[in-house]
């Protein structure tokens, strides 16, 4: 099909919302790693992490096999309220750059949380009411995952604790009275609520918090209040099953215009927007159907992919969760204030890890500023102001396009625009006045934290 007749909004119908989540690990040879019991490095069972996590929401994450999994009727009817999302051909940025490539970008920001977050808060949420809990205890760094969770709680009646990153309730007091309008009481993380809060605040005074530290204090609280569990926005498995609805619907809006992408990208935080995003494409990819050039991009401050250990390690800072095996740069490991607070995660999704360790996908890293520069070229094109974290992918996507340039190949770039920004405006007014700095982790920086990764057999690093 020519050019001229693909719309700039590709849209589906309300009826072609996916009804069913697509479960990669299915079709994975090498499934991801076991979570496993620290104490006993045995994998975990569903009874032990039923005192922490939701019933339901156990047996997918320990599902490696089923492949598609029906969405209950009422997420459905929640997910009819922003869904389905547009793909965007981004013809204005194509010919600011002068690119022969084809620039397409899947918008996951057209909801008032402004991130894709919501589509497995709504899970999540109604899952933790079904099996009849009174309430949810969470962290948020940015602030995107609260209030997804804080609004999904809301529609679903019930009760929500936030654990916000210090500096992001600090430089964002918006997103916090979003999140109070929805319902939820938000705690600055470390805080003196929990043990684990104040051995922290102890060992670093005057730190400006993690999700590390935020994760911890939030299963803290969820274990010790009855009727509660604790619920994650990423990195989990169920997390990315949830969040395939955001690659579902983005191929089945390009398969309409018989469009193949020939490189996909997303940001990766916790990597569950671009685990969603590549999931049917991945799924294509490992069945042997198809190729497609897979880019997670990540921040230079923090470096999962690109410099981390591929070992199991702690999900959180005070070593209180399950290991993981993942690329990480180790528990202890706290970023610096880099603006992308959703990037800011020290691990990574099992799944991604496992299928980045197999070559299934690259990843590369990106400086801050240049981040940026690349949000403000694709808010004065595209007109949508970027979330700094989506803007991670704006800039991996610009760079393939520029490639294209180049060498005159027409290639067909599809990548995940998570987000908006309007609460990042600091991070903005920061580039703009030139102050915006790229701190780059040196090896000692990162050293000290692959220190405190658990060594035990099988787990050298
Ligand atoms: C949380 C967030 C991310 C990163 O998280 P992933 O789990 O890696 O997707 C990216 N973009 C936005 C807008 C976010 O809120």
């Amino acid at each position: 099909m020519s050019n001229e007749k693909i719309p700039y909004k590709i849209y589906l119908t309300e009826e072609e919302i996916p009804k069913q989540w697509y479960n990669m690990r299915a079709d994975m040879k090498n499934k991801p790693a076991p979570l496993l019991n620290p104490g006993t490095l045995e994998p975990l069972k569903a009874e032990e992490l039923a005192p922490i996590f939701c019933e339901e929401l156990i047996a997918q994450e320990l599902d490696n096999d089923t492949a598609y999994v029906d969405i209950p009727e009422e997420i459905q009817t929640y997910y009819k309220l922003y869904r389905p999302s547009p793909v965007m051909r981004a013809y204005h940025l194509e010919k600011a750059l002068g690119t022969p490539a084809k620039i397409y970008y899947k918008f996951e920001g057209n909801n008032t949380s402004g991130s894709h977050k919501l589509n497995s808060a709504l899970a999540q949420a109604y899952y933790a009411k079904k099996q009849g809990l009174k309430g949810v205890t969470t962290e948020t760094g940015a602030g995107q995952w609260g209030t997804a969770l804080a609004m999904a709680c809301s529609f679903f009646d019930l009760e929500c604790k936030v654990f916000m990153v210090k500096v992001s309730y600090e430089q964002k007091p918006f997103r916090r009275e979003v999140m109070r309008t929805y319902g939820a009481e938000v705690t600055p993380s470390p805080s003196e609520t929990t043990a684990i809060g104040r051995k922290i605040l102890a060992d670093h005074p005057g730190t400006t918090g993690s999700l590390g530290c935020a994760i911890s204090e939030a299963v803290e609280v969820s274990t010790q209040s009855e009727g509660y569990r604790y619920v994650l926005g990423s990195v989990l498995n169920q997390v990315l099953l949830h969040q395939s609805v955001i690659g579902l619907e983005a191929k089945a809006a390009l398969d309409k215009y018989d469009i193949t992408p020939d490189i996909i990208i997303g940001c990766a935080g916790g990597g569950s927007n671009l685990g969603g995003l590549i999931a049917p494409f991945m799924g294509q990819k490992l069945r042997g159907e198809k190729d497609y050039r897979i880019i997670a991009v990540e921040p230079a401050s923090c470096p999962s992919f690109t410099r981390g250990k591929f070992a199991y390690d702690f999900c959180d800072t005070g070593m209180i969760c399950p290991l993981a095996k993942m690329y990480t740069l180790g528990s202890s490991f706290i970023p610096s204030a880099n603006h992308a607070g959703g990037l800011r995660f020290h691990g990574m999704s099992t799944i991604l890890s496992q299928l980045y360790h197999d070559g299934f996908m690259e990843a590369v890293s990106v400086e801050q500023t240049a981040v940026f520069e690349a949000a403000e070229q694709f808010a004065r094109t595209e007109g949508i102001l970027p979330a700094p974290e989506s803007s991670h992918a704006i800039r991996a996507a610009i760079d393939e396009a520029l490639k294209c340039k180049e060498t005159g190949e027409e290639k067909t770039i599809l990548f995940g625009l998570t987000g908006t920004g309007y609460f990042d405006m600091v991070a903005y007014e920061q580039y703009h006045n030139g102050n915006m700095s790229d701190y780059i982790p040196s090896d000692e920086d990162l050293q000290k934290g692959f220190d405190g990764i658990p060594q035990f057999p099988g787990n050298e690093i």
